[in-house]
């Protein structure tokens, strides 16, 4: 069992100046809420975060995470408060012990292969500072190490667990032993019958690849010496899971494997990488297809080395690895190489294409002392993503702030359109809830419901946005329809023109084509808009039409066309985009002022103030909401009639306020009555209700007026 000495040994022997109080008070406090805990194994619990603290030393982490380490099974297993956690050891260390806790709480009860890549990276989205994943991963080793005292089922479905996730997430962190260790482990509990096999064969070959080793890496350091480059060359069986993916990928036993040992030359500059590189392929034959340069293209997580493939002697296959020392650190190391020193890692040139490590590596750019550098890691891996799960345990990615409508949308166009409610862990939240990191969300339909516009304002998928836009316009060309086809009908009637099903009539199949549209349908909807008149399909529905009716026909419909143009500015009809609107003569309501559409016979929508009395018998289904579009450009006219004291000059007065206010006067009466009052009319552009209420405000505080009125 492990021992605090070996603990804080450890972190000494990369860090001296570590402060071990910490790690000591962390190992007494663990012991303390622990007690009484055994693990499967029969040993007291207290030795598994003593081995996870021992592992992340060996993973070479800071003196915070080796003792959240010791903590990390604390808040989830004992009766330790994260409150208590931090008041003693920090806000550092209680934030990784807690982002360990909920990592553990998810249940990843998927098995499918797909998912994997989404749980990944549903961690790290979860995951404010890298050193969760550190603590997470050296946890899940010393799991994995156990595993043989828990029952088959669960040893397998828990290896299958750490092969999909944890052990690529170790690769990502750059990590290889790690990862290595984690495989190994998996492909024992999960194949045992193929471990045993590859084994074996190792054994038996055992005697053979010592020499085979023995005598590459003398040829090898010959070689190096007579070129004058100082290398270290090293010899290893590769770890059992490659040999395994080997023989499952190629379809081989475990003796048709050859190239199962690996070199590795480490030299002290990337231009001796390349020389090396040089003097192995003119000794031996290189492998096609088997040469990669990940030092002039780095991975992901910052891994360079050249890898190659060669026929050595005895016509056996090797793999070997070249690169600098720098290089082998961060292979060895992963993302604790980066924060222990700075300089010789990287070129400076592409570091852009690193995807999520630049901004790492940008973090320790900024930084004086790079042994902030962890502590000042608590970023947002994949900030613009949410990860969410299925009822059933499915992991769903969406861009960061979407909604139930964006999940219901992801499932089924028709899920989406039916979605009336849902609920989040449980609890029912509004339509427009945004997700957080790890939700179960599910989704509640209902008959009645259909998409809203306003849906529009929160869903953050472009396929919800698309579908919600492509359903309410197929809804407003059904309601065009209808209204089209009631506003022919009834001029039909008036135009004593036979009418039954107007849907299927020929000759307005042919009316349709004449004005360019497909279909009835199109036909009706147009008339539905106001975009054709009941007047100009009636008029060709008549035999016989005359040179001069068609060429005013054609008059009138660019008229309309024009008149569409000029008008529809400032007015916008709720629900319909492209529909022509005129202003009623009756009311002349301005722009602000509170507005009705009417739904006019082959002349669009006429805009009526809310309350005119001409809109009082109106056909209410023709009635439709409009509001106004403000612009700065549109002037609306007004009629004033001012009353006032038959006075001098008056008429000056109220023509400079108007002026003062930039309204242009486009005419103006005077007129006396018989009891010596002046009543003058004016008819003034103005920009809108706003405006008018402005100068009419002004006028009334002219001492001799009276009254003003609109009319
Ligand atoms: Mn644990």
């Amino acid at each position: 069992m492990i021992r605090l000495n070996d603990i804080t040994a450890g972190l000494l022997s990369y860090n001296p100046k570590a402060d071990t109080t910490m790690v000591q008070k962390a190992y007494v406090y663990s012991a303390k809420v622990h007690q009484g805990q055994v693990r499967l194994s029969g040993l007291p619990y207290l030795s598994h975060p003593l081995e996870v603290a021992h592992i992340l030393t060996e993973m070479k982490m800071d003196v915070t995470t080796v003792v959240a380490g010791l903590l990390h099974d604390t808040v989830e297993d004992t009766d330790a408060e994260l409150s208590e956690i931090e008041r003693l050891f920090g806000k550092s260390t209680a934030n990784i012990v807690d982002g360990v806790s909920k990592i553990s709480r998810i249940q990843f009860n998927t098995r499918e292969e797909r998912q994997a890549e989404n749980i990944r990276k549903m961690i790290l989205a979860m995951t404010t500072d890298i050193r969760v994943i550190m603590v997470k991963l050296a946890d899940r080793l010393h799991n994995m190490r156990t595993l043989g005292f828990h029952s088959p089922e669960k040893q397998a479905s828990i290896a299958k667990e750490t092969l999909d996730i944890y052990a690529p997430l170790a690769g990502r962190m750059g990590i290889y032993w790690l990862k290595s260790s984690l495989e190994d482990l998996c492909l024992f509990y999960l194949e045992p019958e193929i471990y045993n096999k590859i084994n074996q064969g190792i054994a038996e070959r055992r005697g053979f690849s010592e020499k085979f080793i023995k005598e590459v890496i003398a040829i090898l350091n010959d070689k190096m010496k007579q070129s004058n480059i100082e290398a270290t060359v090293k010899g290893r069986h590769k770890h059992f899971y490659s040999i395994y993916c080997k023989m499952r990928d190629q379809n081989l036993n475990v003796d048709q494997v050859y190239d199962v040992i690996a070199f590795r030359v480490i030299v002290r500059t990337l231009k001796e990488c390349y020389e090396v590189l040089g003097i192995i392929h003119s000794m031996w034959k290189p492998v096609l297809g088997r040469f990669k340069d990940y030092i002039s293209l780095p991975k992901a997580n910052m891994y360079q080395s050249l890898h190659t493939s060669v026929v050595g002697p005895y016509g056996q296959r090797m793999e070997i690895q070249i690169r600098t020392w720098e290089m082998d650190k961060v292979a060895e190391e992963g993302i604790a190489a980066h924060w222990k020193y700075k300089e010789g890692l990287i070129g400076t040139a592409d570091q852009k294409q690193f995807g999520w490590l630049k901004q790492l590596l940008e973090w320790q750019k900024n930084l004086q002392d790079p042994k902030e550098f962890m502590e000042m890691v608590q970023m947002d891996l994949f900030p613009n993503e949410v990860y969410v799960f299925t009822p059933k345990g499915e992991v769903k990615e969406f861009p960061k702030g979407a909604t139930p409508v964006d999940f219901a949308y992801s499932i089924h166009s028709e899920v989406g359109e039916k979605c009336s409610g849902a609920k989040v862990n449980g609890r029912m939240v509004p339509l427009r809830y945004q997700f957080n990191n790890g939700d179960i969300v599910e989704i509640i339909t209902s008959g009645k419901q259909h998409p809203r516009k306003d849906w529009l304002e929160f869903v953050k998928t472009t396929k919800a946005k698309s579908r919600i836009r492509q359903w309410i316009k197929n809804q407003e060309r059904d309601e065009s329809i209808a209204l089209g086809k009631n506003i022919l009908e009834k001029a039909l009637e008036q135009a004593h023109l036979e009418a039954q099903n107007i849907t299927k009539n020929e000759q307005l199949e042919t009316v349709a084509k004449d004005f360019s549209l497909n279909s009835i349908q199109d036909l009706l909807a147009n008339i539905g808009y106001g975009l054709i008149s009941s007047n100009q399909v009636i008029g060709r529905l008549k035999p016989q039409e005359t040179e001069s009716e068609k060429a005013e026909g054609l008059m009138k419909k660019m008229v309309a066309r024009l008149t569409r143009k000029k008008d529809t500015k400032g007015i916008k009809v709720k629900g319909l985009d492209d529909v022509l609107v005129r202003f009623a003569n009756c009311c002349h309501p301005l722009p602000g002022e509170r507005v009705i559409g009417f739904i006019t016979m082959g002349r669009g929508v006429t805009i009526h103030k809310h309350d005119c009395k001409q809109m009082l018998d109106a056909d209410s289904r023709r009635i439709v909401e409009v509001e106004w579009e403000p612009s700065e450009e549109d002037v609306y006219m007004a009629r004033l009639k001012i009353t006032s004291e038959d006075k001098k000059g008056i008429l000056a007065d109220i023509s400079s306020i108007m002026a003062q206010r930039e309204a242009n006067i486009i005419q103006a009466e005077v007129k006396t009555t018989m009891d010596k009052k002046g009543v003058s009319f004016f008819t003034i552009q103005v920009n809108n209700y706003k405006h008018l209420e402005g100068i009419m405000g002004a006028i009334k505080k002219i001492k001799e007026v009276l009254i003003v009125e609109r009319i």
